[in-house]
């Protein structure tokens, strides 16, 4: 069996993520997360990709609201709210353990890669969770605003602001998780799961040495554009902002050098005639558990012809 790094974001990342995870055992497959979108709040360190991920793997995730953890109370920050705190970024009162533990793990010496190992395990998921980084990465959105740091840019402003540009500030400085290279020095193939291309998937390529290791690798990609749109999430707000076509085959060609092969939706099939790179039409739009399961299947056959 294939040895397989997928590297994701939160949300959209993460639905492909547990379709991969139903047919590839932990001996064969790893993920790579985003922590460019990690912040500090309340006196708490938090990962919202690695969070997202998790409560996926772990099935645990929020349906109803498409974000956050299954069957939350909100009795912590409505009672912050009532003192005058800050409620801007919701957190739910089960959520809000898991920042907690995350947060004394890390102040007791432990690596973000431990802490995250530590809290995944104790949730059942037997899958390896690996953050970009254990150093800090801050994504900056420069905008019609000014600069805004990530979570006041996606949450506390709603996305509205209009995007010029990002900066991943620690970039330069950050090292790419050992246990990430040490990975891809034994993996036999990649996939770059829906994710924002911008600010879920570029910060991790901009990781010195990242680009390198994935070189020699077949990658496949997965739109997270369907028919224009992005299913959640402002992708295809910034595409248009930073005028560039919101399709596609815009996204194949933001990944072009990077990827052998790219996937998209049966929406885009005529759009898919315009892309360069080898690619299969296939439904992308991931509804149900069998949704994620087929589209995972789609893609491991799919890197075959690459290997
Ligand atoms: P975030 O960090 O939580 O925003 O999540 P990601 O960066 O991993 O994913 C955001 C992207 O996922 C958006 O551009 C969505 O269009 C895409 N997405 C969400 N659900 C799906 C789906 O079912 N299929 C596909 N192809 N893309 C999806």
């Amino acid at each position: 069996m294939p040895k397989i790094l997928a590297i994701t974001g939160g949300i959209g990342g993460a639905k492909l993520a547990l379709g991969l995870s139903q047919l590839l055992g932990p001996e064969q497959l790893v993920f790579a997360v985003n922590t460019a979108d990690d912040f500090e709040h309340l006196g708490l360190h938090i990962s919202p990709d690695i969070d997202s991920l998790t409560y996926a793997l772990a099935q645990q995730n929020n349906q109803d609201l498409g974000w956050g953890r299954q069957g939350e109370t909100w009795q912590f920050i409505e009672t912050l709210a009532s003192l005058g705190g800050e409620d801007w970024f919701r957190l739910g009162d089960k959520d809000m353990a898991l920042h907690v533990r995350r947060t004394q793990l890390l102040a007791s010496g432990h690596s973000l890669t431990q802490a995250t190992q530590s809290i995944t395990q104790a949730m059942g998921i037997t899958h390896r969770v690996l953050p970009m980084s254990d150093d800090p990465v801050r994504t900056l959105v420069h905008t019609d605003q000014g600069v805004l740091p990530f979570q006041e840019y996606f949450v506390k402003q709603r996305c509205q602001p209009k995007v010029i540009d990002f900066e991943f500030q620690g970039i330069e400085d950050a090292q790419l998780n050992p246990a990430l290279a040490a990975w891809l020095a034994q993996c036999d193939a990649v996939i770059i799961c829906p994710s924002n291309p911008y600010v879920s998937v570029d910060p991790m390529l901009q990781l010195a040495g990242f680009k390198a290791l994935l070189a020699p690798l077949p990658v496949v990609a997965i739109s997270p554009i369907i028919g224009g749109l992005a299913i959640k999430g402002p992708a295809a707000k910034m595409m248009q902002e930073l005028n560039v076509p919101t399709s596609a085959a815009a996204v194949a060609k933001h990944y072009e050098g990077l990827i052998d092969g790219f996937i998209v939706d049966k929406t885009d099939e005529n759009d898919s005639k315009q892309i360069k790179i080898p690619s299969i039409v296939t439904n992308t739009i991931m509804v149900t558990l069998q949704d994620r399961v087929s589209l995972a299947e789609d893609t491991l056959r799919f890197l075959r012809e690459f290997s």
